[in-house]
């Protein structure tokens, strides 16, 4: 992979915890920042449009990608296959931009032995109580249907140790300060700073 300047930030959560709309909400409010669309052999849900909510492909389709390495890392989850697009992630950083996938666990280690730089954030529900809630409210599923995404959710969150950030998203908006305070620290940091202000940096030792 050629030299990033942009930081690359892996999100995962459970089913539940707001994921989805915080990182909506810190791509409407961060200019520099990018969120990957990634491909799916999942069916498209209704609202859910084609190369914006993911890139809808068959599994045949996706196989022969992975089989020609294009993306840079891909699981299985519930039964569907999802994966990032290495060449989009290479070509956004490469721009300087921030760029977040929203992947699951399995995603989430695979990038970190590819790109051990990428900073990665955990997002958890306040309560488990808060989180069946938010799993019952979706709809009128059954109690099976609700005690299956419980089980797949805590699952997910038995992975919240091989991430280098927490954020409990009780309130919304201090949760969304949250990841904007790690977003910030990202840009701060010497590898960003040496990008960013080289000029400066020279200009400041020189005679
Ligand atoms: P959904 O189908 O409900 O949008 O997402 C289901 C799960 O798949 C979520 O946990 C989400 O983070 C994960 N996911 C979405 N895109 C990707 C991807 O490109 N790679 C991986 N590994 N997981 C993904």
């Amino acid at each position: 992979m050629t030299q990033a300047t942009g930081t690359l930030y892996i999100v995962s959560a459970p089913s539940g915890a707001g994921k989805t709309s915080l990182v909506k909400a810190l791509i409407e409010q961060i200019d520099t920042l990018r969120v990957s669309v990634s491909h799916t052999t999942r069916a498209m849900r209704p609202g859910e449009t084609d190369g914006v909510n993911y890139h809808f492909t068959c599994r045949e389709e996706f196989l022969e990608q992975v089989g020609k390495g294009d993306f840079l890392e891909h699981a299985e989850v519930f039964g569907n296959l999802y994966g990032t697009s290495q060449s989009t992630v290479e070509r956004t950083l490469a721009a300087g931009h921030d760029l977040i996938l929203e992947i699951d666990w399995q995603g989430a280690q695979q990038v970190r032995r590819a790109l051990p730089q990428a900073r990665s954030i955990f997002i958890l529900p306040p309560s488990r109580a808060a989180l069946q809630d938010r799993l019952s409210n979706r709809g009128q599923d059954s109690d099976d249907t609700i005690a299956g995404r419980m089980t797949q959710a805590v699952d997910e969150m038995s992975h919240y140790v091989e991430y280098d950030y927490i954020v409990i998203n009780d309130d919304f908006h201090t949760a969304l300060d949250d990841m904007k305070s790690i977003l910030r620290s990202g840009r701060l940091s010497l590898a960003h700073q040496q990008n960013l202000n080289s000029q400066l940096l020279t200009a400041l030792l020189s005679d």
